[in-house]
């Protein structure tokens, strides 16, 4: 536990404990106080306009891209960022840009992923792409193992088709981080091999969602070139909302069609005729309308907390990963009288290591003669002591269905008692969701200490 965190807990802290970081982050006081100063003391125009307010603001809004950049250590000669509405809006957007070839491209995508992420799969369809899911955990291994050299290495051929394998860094679910040296085998061949209608000569690219991982921990493009990236800011530093980003490897930028033309993605077009001719930067092409400027603005103080606080993400990760670990090991050991096991944890890194595993639990609770107690009690008990979790499968079913053992059957019989996400907790005497507990850079060990002090008081007979 590291004393240095204290000063910046803001009053949040005074009688409330938030464990629900990967719904969204906290802000900091500092951090409200000085973007809101910078309004006071500046005039800030439309970014497009072309006056000093406008032109003060075009300048602020380049400088937030190169933090950003920065904060994932990159530049602008690797990779292009299109601000977007969140990571959602940056997932669809490559949905509906990418390169699909009718026919021949495939998307790929892990069990253990975002609905978000899921959903591009209707996308690619659509578009006459084939679709597959890599399943729990017979698909893991061929990705783990490096490509054998038969396999070509990904080419930049245009002319062959592309496919797209997307996986989340760290999984919203239970935490579990997935290797980033995947996106260096996918390049390789690692899914063609594994699928064996694709043609391996084909190029693949890579889309990693990154919007829980890069709440805790460090993502270093440099090292580990995804062709795009989808983040949400909030979940980072909590304010502002509404804003995220895709990130683009720039040589990954030619993948991406682009169809629409709105406001301010145009050099020229004309009116009556069909004649338009986009605009060449990446961002420009993509961002349509007037952007989100003065919440991009607000990314700068989010950025200067983060920075101010943590020094390094790494920080966090290792700070957090002690709470976690401390918290993991607490509820694993704790039982009832009759020595039957109170928390069943949904786990498949055993919280061995902070490569492997982010600040989340997820759990359910049983009384001493096994019965499950559901989420939504846990969650109103929870709420009355002023502690904030989160209850369901979080937007993913994958991960949710496999780590609490819902097979095909059990599916069937859940969906003949008409259940609806989100509406029962239980069915048939087995859970259908779960509880999270989820830190981030402002947690403290009070936090995880207050919640271990609750479960045991109303849970443990
Ligand atoms: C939160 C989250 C998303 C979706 O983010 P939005 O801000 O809701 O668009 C996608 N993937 C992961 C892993 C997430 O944690």
């Amino acid at each position: 536990y590291n004393k240095q965190f204290q000063p910046y807990i803001v009053n949040y802290k005074s009688g409330h404990t938030f464990l629900d970081f990967a719904g969204c982050s906290i802000y900091s006081s500092r951090q409200i106080t000085e973007y809101t100063e910078s309004l006071k003391r500046n005039v800030y125009g439309n970014p497009h306009s072309g006056n000093p307010s406008s032109d003060l603001m075009a300048a602020e809004v380049e400088k937030v891209r190169n933090t950003v950049l920065a904060f994932f250590n990159t530049t602008s000669s690797e990779y292009s960022i299109i601000f977007t509405s969140g990571a959602t809006a940056g997932l669809k957007l490559v949905a509906q840009s990418f390169d699909w070839t009718p026919g021949k491209s495939m998307y790929a995508y892990l069990e253990d992923n975002h609905t978000s992420v899921v959903g591009i799969r209707e996308a690619a369809i659509d578009k006459g792409a084939h679709s597959v899911c890599l399943r729990f955990p017979k698909h893991f291994k061929p990705i783990l193992l490096r490509p054998s050299n038969q396999m070509k290495m990904g080419g930049d051929n245009q002319a062959e088709p592309s496919h797209l394998f997307a996986y989340p860094a760290q999984s919203n679910f239970a935490g579990r981080k997935y290797p980033l040296n995947w996106i260096q085998n996918v390049k390789k061949g690692a899914i063609g091999s594994l699928l064996s209608k694709t043609d391996v000569k084909s190029t693949w690219f890579t889309l990693l969602d990154a919007a829980a991982f890069v709440a805790t921990s460090n993502l270093d493009l440099g090292e580990y070139p995804a062709d795009f990236v989808t983040v949400s800011f909030y979940k980072i530093f909590g304010f502002p909302t509404g804003i995220g980003a895709l990130l683009v490897r720039n040589k990954a930028a030619p993948k991406l069609d682009k169809i629409y033309f709105g406001g301010g993605t145009t050099q020229v077009y004309l009116p009556s005729k069909n004649y338009s001719l986009l605009k060449t930067k990446l961002h420009e092409k993509f961002e349509e309308g007037t952007i989100a400027f003065l919440d991009i603005l607000a990314l700068r103080h989010g950025f200067a907390t983060i920075s101010r606080i943590t020094g390094h993400m790494e920080n966090i990760t290792n700070h957090l990963f002690n709470l976690i670990h401390w918290l993991y090991n607490k509820l694993n050991t704790l039982t009832h009288k009759n020595g039957e096991k109170c928390i069943v944890i949904y786990t498949t890194t055993r919280y061995s290591n902070p490569t492997l595993q982010g600040a989340t639990i997820a759990f359910n609770v049983r009384s001493m003669d096994g019965r499950y107690i559901g989420y939504k009690e846990v969650l109103s008990t929870a709420s009355k002591e002023n502690i904030h979790l989160r209850g369901g499968c979080f937007c993913n079913a994958g991960s949710c269905n496999y780590l609490l053992g819902i097979d095909d059957d059990k599916l069937n019989q859940i969906q003949k008692s008409g259940y609806v996400c989100g509406e029962a907790d239980i069915v048939n005497g087995f859970p259908v969701g779960a509880v999270r507990v989820s830190l981030g850079y402002m947690s403290t060990i009070d936090d995880v200490i207050s919640f271990f002090q609750f479960i045991k008081r109303y849970y443990v007979q």
